[in-house]
């Protein structure tokens, strides 16, 4: 209902298919260009889910407002919630700076937008009732072709990781945005949890859990360790 090529009922069998259990997670926000952008459309959303054996899942915005906005009754029925950093608030800029955007200011070189992506993260951490970090390491394209080690130092990686510890959100292992291995790593020393993730928008894309297999067997994450909002609750019925 967002951005996926396929209907609920293809995407169930297509990601059924690779022996993957389905779940769906569209955009819920105001600021992506096709998505559920209100709370009657998010009613309307989990309405359509509900018939279906599939997780409804939904990724919200952490600079967007909707997810604010959501009554209780309607948070309790997904069965978990992913946040997003999709724009990072900058002290003094007039509005927040998107990760898909093709230019960055250029007084914000990369160790100075780090500290403040790190800011936001801590922000959405605390303040955001949801159980999954989207794509980690998701940065703004003019970023992504940099060494990891001029972007994430050892001191940026632990505040990361401490702040998902700290609110029990667990780190995704994204397959279109791949997080590298030391931060993965880190994150399940620390004992957050692991979520294996997609982000699949078409036909080939969705259930293909590949590589994210393949990270959290690496780090050594057990497969019983690796988050289930079926087995491990959603914070919004806690
Ligand atoms: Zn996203």
């Amino acid at each position: 209902m967002s951005d996926g090529a396929l209907s609920i009922e293809e995407l169930i069998d297509a990601v059924r298919a690779r022996g993957v259990r389905p779940s769906v997670a569209d955009h819920l926000s105001t600021d992506v260009s096709q998505a559920v952008k209100t709370v009657e459309e998010v009613r309307e959303y989990l309405d359509a889910l509900e018939p279906w054996d599939v997780a409804r899942g939904g990724e919200f915005c952490w600079h967007d407002s909707l997810w604010r906005e959501l009554p209780d009754d309607l948070a309790a029925r997904f069965t978990h919630r992913l946040g997003s950093l999709h724009a990072a608030h900058i002290p003094g800029a007039r509005r927040p700076l998107s990760m898909f955007q093709r230019d960055v200011p250029k007084e914000i070189s990369p160790a100075v937008y780090m500290e403040f992506h790190l800011e936001n993260l801590e922000r959405l951490a605390a303040e955001m009732p949801v159980d999954i970090l989207s794509h980690p390491t998701l940065l703004p394209i003019p970023f992504r072709e940099l060494a990891v080690d001029e972007l994430w130092t050892d001191a940026l990686e632990e505040r990361l990781v401490e702040a998902l510890f700290r609110a029990e959100i667990a780190f995704e292992i994204s397959n279109r945005y791949r997080p590298h291995e030391r931060l993965v790593k880190r994150a399940h020393d620390r004992g957050v949890r692991l979520s294996l993730g997609s982000d699949g928008h078409t036909r080939e894309q969705v259930g293909d859990l590949g590589f994210p297999l393949e990270m959290a067997a690496r780090v050594g994450a057990a497969a019983e360790s690796l988050f289930d909002p079926f087995v491990h609750g959603t914070r919004a019925a806690r």
